[in-house]
C-alpha cells in the first residue's frame, strides 16, 4: 500500500490546494475534525433505515443529551447500530437547530440526490415543477433535459430580469397558469437575495410545495447573513454540505411539518412532507447511508453552530463585495452590477472581448482557480460561455480579507490584459508568454502560502 501512487497523487493535490487560490464559489477547505470523521471506520458499517424516533418529540431533538437516552435501533435493517444511531441523531439535531427545521434528513449522498428525493416524495410522473432557467443561474437538477428528473417530471422555467434579479412577475404568471406541484427557488450562479415571502405568497395561492435549494448559500444562512427560507413560509430546504457550509461532500434535506413514526404509510399531504421525504430518500432513491460522511456532517454542523462561524459568514460577504468592487474599478462588468452574497459573475466578453473559457485557462496558469460560466445572453448554451463565476468562501476560510481581495482583482486584470494581447485561446501555451504568467504565479503562490489551510494549522 505504501507505494500505491494514489497516495502520491493525494499529496500532490494537497500541494496544489496549498499553493493556489481557490475561487470556485462552490468549494471550500474543511477542518481537521471534518476530515478525521470522514476517514474513519464508520465507513465499514451498514445502517439502512433511520435512528428511532419513538417517544422523541421535536423539542427533544434540540437537546442532545435527552436523545442519547432513547432506545436506539428501531428503524434499522442491521444490528450493531448503537454508535451510528447516536452519531446520526447528533447530525439531525444539530442540522435542525442550525436551520430552524422540524425535521432533517442527513442521508442524501449529494445535493443532486437531495433534490431528486424531494421531487420523488411529492410528485407523480408527469407532474409540473416550476424552477429557475438553467441559463439564468439555475442548477442541472432543476430540469435540465439531460437529467433523469426531467424525463419523469414536467419542468417549467422562469428566468431573471436584465438587472439580474428573479423575474417575479413571470414566476407568478407561470405559477397561476400552470399550477405546478412544486415551486423551486435556488441557483448556482445568482448573486441576489431572493424574496422568499413573495414566492411563498404565490405558492400558497395554488397549494404548491415551496422548496428552496440553498446549496450555495447554506453557510451564509447558518451564519445569519442570508434569510432562511424556512423562516419565510417555505416548507422544504435542500442543500449540499460542502459549499459555504464547509462540511464533507454530501446533501441535506430540511423540512417543516409532521414528524410522526415513519412506519405508518403516510397520506400525501403537505403536513406529512418530512415523513414522505424520509421514505423517498430510503428506500425510495438510495441504499445504505454513508455514516462516515454523516459523522463529518455532524462535526461541520457543530462548527457552524459556534459564534466564530457567524464571523466567517460575515467575512465571506464582505470579501465578495470587496472583490466585486476591485474588479469593477478595473473595468470588469459584473452581472447584476455587484453581489449580495458570496458569488460574483463577470461578463468577460463584454468587458474585454475575452471568452470565459480563455480567461479560466489563463488564470489556471497563475494558480487562480475559477470556472467559465454561461450568461443569460449566451445563445449556444454552455459551449462558449461569456462569463466566469468566482467566489470567496474558500479564501475567506484561509483568513484572507479585503486587502487580499484587491490583490486578486489586480492579478485578474493583469491576466486579462495578457489575454487581450494574445488574442486566441490556442496560443495561451505559447512559450513567448510564459514569463509573464510565471511572474504573477510566483506572487500568487507567495500570498497563498502565507494563509495555511485549516488542516495545516496547529
Ligand atoms: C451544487 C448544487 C447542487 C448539487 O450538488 P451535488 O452535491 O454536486 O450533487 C444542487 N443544487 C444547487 C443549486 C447547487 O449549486
Amino acid at each position: 500500500m505504501k507505494n500505491d501512487p494514489v497516495f502520491d497523487l493525494i499529496n500532490q493535490e494537497n500541494e496544489r490546494q496549498r499553493e493556489g487560490l481557490e475561487l470556485i464559489p462552490s468549494e471550500n477547505y474543511v477542518s481537521t475534525g471534518v476530515l478525521r470523521a470522514m476517514g474513519s471506520v464508520l465507513t465499514n458499517k451498514y445502517s439502512e433505515g433511520y435512528p428511532s424516533f419513538r417517544g422523541i418529540t421535536t423539542d427533544d431533538f434540540w437537546d442532545e443529551d435527552k436523545i442519547s437516552e432513547e432506545k436506539l435501533t428501531n428503524f434499522r435493517y442491521y444490528g450493531g447500530q448503537v454508535n451510528v444511531d447516536r452519531i446520526e441523531r447528533l447530525a439531525i439535531s444539530r442540522a435542525m437547530r442550525l436551520f430552524h427545521a422540524d425535521h432533517a434528513n442527513v442521508q442524501p449522498h449529494s445535493g443532486a440526490n437531495a433534490n431528486e428525493a424531494v421531487y420523488f416524495a411529492w410528485c407523480e410522473p408527469g407532474d409540473k415543477i416550476l424552477a429557475m432557467n438553467l441559463a439564468h443561474g439555475g442548477h442541472l437538477t432543476h430540469g435540465s433535459p439531460v437529467t433523469r428528473s426531467a424525463k419523469i417530471y414536467n419542468f417549467i422555467a422562469y428566468g431573471t430580469t436584465p438587472e439580474g434579479d428573479i423575474d417575479y412577475d413571470e414566476l407568478e404568471r407561470l405559477a397561476l397558469s400552470e399550477k405546478p406541484k412544486i415551486i423551486l427557488v435556488g441557483y448556482s450562479a445568482f448573486m441576489k437575495v431572493p424574496d422568499f415571502d413573495r414566492v411563498a405568497k404565490i405558492g400558497k395561492k395554488i397549494g404548491a410545495l415551496l422548496m428552496a435549494d440553498m446549496a450555495h448559500v447554506a453557510g451564509l444562512i447558518a451564519g445569519g447573513v442570508h434569510p432562511n427560507p424556512l423562516d419565510h413560509g417555505f416548507q422544504v430546504m435542500t442543500t449540499t454540505t460542502h459549499k459555504t457550509l464547509r462540511g464533507p461532500r454530501g446533501g441535506l434535506i430540511l423540512s417543516k411539518g409532521n414528524v410522526a413514526s415513519p412506519l405508518k404509510k403516510p397520506e400525501k399531504t403537505l403536513e406529512n412532507i418530512p415523513i414522505l421525504i424520509d421514505r423517498a430518500v430510503f428506500p425510495g432513491t438510495q441504499g445504505g447511508p454513508l455514516e462516515h460522511v454523516i459523522a463529518a456532517k455532524a462535526v461541520a454542523f457543530g462548527e457552524a453552530l459556534q459564534p466564530e462561524f457567524q464571523t466567517y459568514a460575515k467575512n465571506i460577504v464582505k470579501n465578495a463585495k470587496a472583490l466585486a468592487d476591485g474588479l469593477m474599478s478595473r473595468g470588469f462588468i459584473l452581472q447584476g452590477g455587484g453581489t449580495e452574497n458570496h458569488l460574483v459573475l463577470v461578463n468577460v466578453k463584454k468587458s474585454f472581448g475575452v471568452s470565459g473559457k480563455m480567461f479560466e485557462k489563463a488564470l489556471d496558469l497563475v494558480g487562480l482557480t475559477l470556472n467559465a460560466n454561461a450568461l443569460p445572453e449566451d445563445k449556444a448554451a454552455a459551449f462558449r460561455p461569456s462569463g466566469v463565476r468566482l467566489g470567496t468562501p474558500a479564501i475567506t476560510t484561509r483568513g484572507m480579507g479585503v486587502k487580499e481581495m484587491d490583490k486578486i482583482a489586480e492579478w485578474m486584470k493583469q491576466v486579462v490584459d495578457i489575454c487581450v494581447k494574445i488574442g486566441e485561446e490556442e496560443k495561451l501555451e505559447d512559450k513567448k508568454y510564459q514569463p509573464e504568467f510565471d511572474k504573477i504565479h510566483t506572487e500568487v503562490k507567495k500570498l497563498a502560502l502565507k494563509f495555511p489551510l485549516p488542516t495545516e494549522r496547529k
